[in-house]
């Protein structure tokens, strides 16, 4: 059965740990999320089977009390000290005053004094899975008087509705958050902060296509970092390893928000351009090329440079072939610029 009013003094207006209560509420992600059909529904409900005029869903927050859902009446917050449901989240599972205008905790708030003058506050707690009172479902009316038993209890049973509703939402968004996080944690490399292959090959079929459909421009740049068995023998892997993790930062400061760089495996890093011609990538090879090689790398004291090889591949807008046959075109020149002595650009069709 419900737990029946209990007497409150203001001064005991606030739980004794509040600030757990607090972080209950938060994890729902509640607050800053619009209105939706389904709390109102469940307020319009309450209202109509406690045969009263209005019904809110309020969330108690540190210092303002947010309306989630009204019926009868708009209002979207109120301070903490003029809503009757700053008292409901004191600790018992339900709070009925029969008359606000006879009770010292709540005969000077604005709602009542003011219109519309209300007079009688019933309210079931929504209870975080860990125990709080997060705020309530209230129904009040301008009359003084009780819910019957009947409407109490189904008053416990929307309460519940509402928080379920609560529960499924922040799962939603939680699951929401962990799906973009696994999404990120497999199109991402670890290392260099690149793209990686699997998510390359998926992006460049799409841009292929593009590409064909709006006759524009697509190009890629296949980049591979000289001799750089060399620096792992010299300066060891883990140095190695920065020094990739420098030119993926590189790569991701100097490209435009369009281009996607990414790790296509080893110490081979691939760009695709779209909506580039082949000058104009030559002319972003050209600018990599030269910035990698003037990027300083440390090994404890020593300094030291590495250089980057690169081949382009582009389709102009009249000849969009498939993604393979870019990648190919951009190895090719790659080879290419590897015989041709390094640290240099070389474009597929040259
Ligand atoms: P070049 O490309 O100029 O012909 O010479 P290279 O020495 O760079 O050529 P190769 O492709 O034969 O060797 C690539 C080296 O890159 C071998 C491999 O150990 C190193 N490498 C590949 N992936 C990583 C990595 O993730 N970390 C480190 N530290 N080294 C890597
Ligand atoms: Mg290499
Ligand atoms: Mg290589």
């Amino acid at each position: 059965m419900l737990a029946v009013e209990k007497v409150h003094t203001l001064r005991t207006a606030r739980p004794p740990a509040d600030q757990f209560r607090l972080a209950a509420l938060h994890r729902y992600h509640i607050l800053d999320t619009p209105a939706c059909a389904d709390f109102s529904f469940l307020t319009e409900l309450a209202a109509k089977v406690c045969e009263v005029p209005y019904a809110f869903i309020s969330l108690v927050d540190a210092d303002r009390v947010w309306i989630k859902s009204c019926a009868g009446m708009q209002i979207g917050e109120l301070p903490r000290g003029e809503s009757y449901c700053s008292l409901a989240v004191l600790g018992e599972a339900a709070t009925e005053i029969p008359d606000l205008s006879a009770d010292p905790r709540t005969a000077h708030m604005t709602l009542t004094v003011g219109e519309p003058h209300m007079r009688m506050y019933s309210s079931v707690a929504l209870t975080s899975s860990d125990g709080h009172a997060i705020g309530t479902l209230c129904v009040m009316d301008t009359r003084p008087g009780r819910l019957s038993d009947d409407q109490r209890a189904m008053l416990v049973k929307l309460a519940r509705q509402v928080m379920a509703l609560i529960e499924l939402r922040a799962n939603e968004r939680n699951l929401e958050a962990a799906v973009r996080e696994l999404e990120l944690l497999a199109t991402t490399d670890d290392l260099t902060g690149l793209h990686n292959r699997r998510s390359l090959l998926h992006r460049l079929k799409f841009e292929v296509a593009r590409a064909r459909r709006f006759r524009a421009p697509l190009s890629a740049l296949m980049i591979d970092l000289d001799h750089f068995k060399k620096i792992n023998d010299e300066y060891g892997h883990v140095v190695g390893d920065q020094v990739l993790a420098d030119v993926g930062r590189l790569l991701r400061e100097n490209v435009r928000v369009i281009d996607m760089p990414s790790r296509y495996g080893g110490e081979e890093l691939c760009v695709i351009l779209p909506n580039t011609p082949a000058e104009g990538a030559r002319k972003l090879a050209e600018t990599l090329r030269a910035r990698i090689e003037a990027q300083p790398h440390a090994a404890g004291a020593r300094q030291f440079r590495v250089t980057a090889s690169i081949g382009v591949g582009s389709f102009n807008h009249m000849e969009i072939d498939d993604a393979e046959s870019l990648l190919k075109q951009a190895d090719d020149a790659l080879y290419r610029a590897k015989r041709a002595g390094r640290n240099r650009v070389e474009h597929g069709s040259d």
